[in-house]
């Protein structure tokens, strides 16, 4: 049999999240990336989402490692879980994205000596596979591009970049490196898409610093108030650095954000002095005009630091007329609407408000289509599949690509649970394999069904209604009064008085010359009132709560 390897892709396609791709060459597979996802408005109670795992459930014996490109939660957010239902797995990343899992697995009580800390430039093997570790540039520090030589060819895996000539920590993405490989040959490219709907060229980070630079200037009398991802310690830095020159404090708000800034430091990805930092506890010591807080809550996140400040909420900062806010990120798509209600609020306590719509203070982490191209050019590959993007997203790089002279027949547009398998000259789909969503909520893992969630939508949007039938209390002629006491109880659901009479009425009518004594299935009973209520309420009011009728009769 001629010698193949496969792809399997278990998250991050057809979504923005949970980034899992296995990587299968006879008898050993790797595993690229770990991640979560973060529920959206339509998820409630959902805390977030993980890939399921099931296929490397079944096949654990050949794993032989987790490579993670990068620190953000959609690569290692569910490490913890993959850990727990295999142990044994060694697990290979840059410094700050092993301190940022050393830090998960404390929090999840696991062991972390499986964890590996490699360097740009390292070279490791696992099985039949040769990885070396590309420094990439992106929103985070340490984070890889990944050249993947197996016996039949090169895999070429981007990871989430952009090319940022001017990075904060002055290293480079090593093009000629990425020439070379291209120059080699590589046979696939899996090529992030989250940007291609961006003409041009990413802004760099060193922009935002000048942005930020100005907004300090033309601010001396006011309080600055910075939102920004915990993560992205190049922001972070930009902002102490600027405020040493302006002489202002750095306090740091919210437990991500205190918590990354301190490993960060430790492990000397952010650099300042003990002096340059105060402590939250301590803000009311500091001159106004004297204090930059850093804080969560870019993406107006109901919890965060600036949503609390916002709706005056977080007693240790109150937010008035001198100051100003920053919202240095960009909303992700979906959280849009959270955010302007963050901004309205804040103009509301008199605070003056700077977000992206408005200056350059934020600058994206992903590739434009002028990058995109570039990247492809540079690493010529036989075989093209798009991945980290929405299905949109990668049928545009898929169209990309071929505007780039990639023959159709070697691009490969794949869906959660695709299969690829690879030989020296042929690509084909393999099988699809078990995937999905696991949903998180709380401790409990994976037991919410998609009934479930169905459920808590329809309560959200719609509210309910329970009906409440005591058949105990029916006897021979007693009909008037058994409907006069059915109880009728509304959450979530707008009524007015009378409405309960209402529903008794035509509970009643439904139930006329229906003989309860010949019944013996009390399912029948609730079937008929859910559907006559339904029809009833979404005739007359257009609504359409959950109907639950509890009937009570000598068995229970
Ligand atoms: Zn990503
Ligand atoms: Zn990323």
């Amino acid at each position: 049999m001629a010698k193949t390897f496969k792809i399997v892709f278990l998250g991050g396609i057809g979504e923005i999240g949970k980034n899992m791709t296995a990587i299968e060459y006879s008898n050993d597979i790797i595993i690229i990336d770990a991640g979560m996802s973060f529920p959206s408005y339509n998820m409630p109670g959902i805390d977030y989402i993980i890939p399921d795992i099931s296929y490397l459930k079944s096949n654990r014996d050949k794993i032989r490692g987790v490579v993670l490109t990068h620190g953000h939660e959609d690569h290692i957010g569910s490490l913890p879980y993959l850990i727990k239902e295999i142990p044994t797995l060694p697990v290979y990343g840059t410094r700050l994205t092993i301190a940022l899992c050393q830090h998960k697995f404390k929090e999840n009580k696991i062991a972390d000596n499986g964890l590996n800390v490699v360097t740009e430039g390292d070279v490791i093997h696992l099985g039949n596979f040769k990885i070396e570790f590309i420094k990439a540039t992106h929103s985070i520090a340490g984070a890889c591009h990944l050249a993947i030589e197996t016996p039949i060819g090169m895999i070429f895996h981007t990871g989430d970049y952009k090319f940022d000539y001017t990075p904060i920590d002055g290293k480079m993405t090593d093009l000629g490196r990425l020439a070379d490989l291209g120059n080699r040959g590589v046979t696939l490219m899996l090529g992030e898409s989250t940007n291609v709907e961006r003409e041009g060229h990413s802004m760099s980070e060193r922009n935002v610093g000048q942005s930020l630079d100005y907004i300090f200037s033309e601010n001396m009398n006011k309080r600055l108030i910075i939102a920004t991802f915990a993560s992205n310690i190049y922001r972070i830095q930009q902002i102490i650095d600027l405020a040493v020159k302006y002489d202002r404090k750095v306090v740091f708000s919210g437990r991500s954000m205190i918590n990354i800034a301190e490993m960060a430091f430790k492990i000397g990805e952010l650099k300042f002095q003990h002096t340059d930092i105060v402590e939250l506890e301590k803000i009311k010591h500091c001159a106004h005009e004297k204090t930059v807080i850093v804080c969560t809550g870019g993406q107006g996140e109901p919890m965060s630091a600036l949503s609390r400040m916002s709706t005056g909420d977080f007693d240790k900062v109150t937010v008035g007329p001198k100051d100003m806010v920053v919202l240095s990120s960009s909303p992700i798509p979906g959280n849009e609407k959270m955010v302007l209600t963050v901004v309205n609020n804040l103009y509301r306590l008199g605070a003056d408000v700077v977000y992206e719509a408005l200056h350059e203070v934020h600058a994206s982490g992903h590739a434009y289509t002028e990058e995109l191209k570039l990247m492809l050019s540079l690493i010529k590959p036989k075989y093209f599949i798009p991945v980290h993007g929405e299905y949109r997203h990668l049928k545009k790089h898929s169209f990309m690509a071929q505007s780039l002279g990639i023959p159709k027949e070697n691009i490969f547009v794949p869906e959660s649970g695709s299969t690829v398998i690879i030989q020296r000259n042929e690509m084909k789909a393999g099988p699809s394999v078990q995937a999905g969503n696991i949903y998180v909520d709380g401790y409990v893992t994976g037991d919410m069904d998609s009934l479930v969630l169905k459920d808590r939508q329809h309560l959200a949007e719609d509210g309910f209604i329970i009906i409440i039938l005591n058949l105990l209390t029916l006897s021979p002629g007693s009909e008037e009064d058994f409907f006069a006491n059915v109880d009728v109880i509304t959450r979530g659901f707008h009524t007015f008085d009378g409405f309960a009479a209402e529903m008794r009425d035509v509970i009643k009518n439904a139930f006329y010359g229906f003989d309860f004594d010949k019944c013996d299935d009390i399912a029948v009973i609730k079937t008929i009132i859910k559907k006559t209520l339904r029809k009833y309420i979404f005739n007359k009011y257009k609504q359409n709560p959950m109907i639950m009728p509890i009937v009570m009769d000598s068995a229970n």
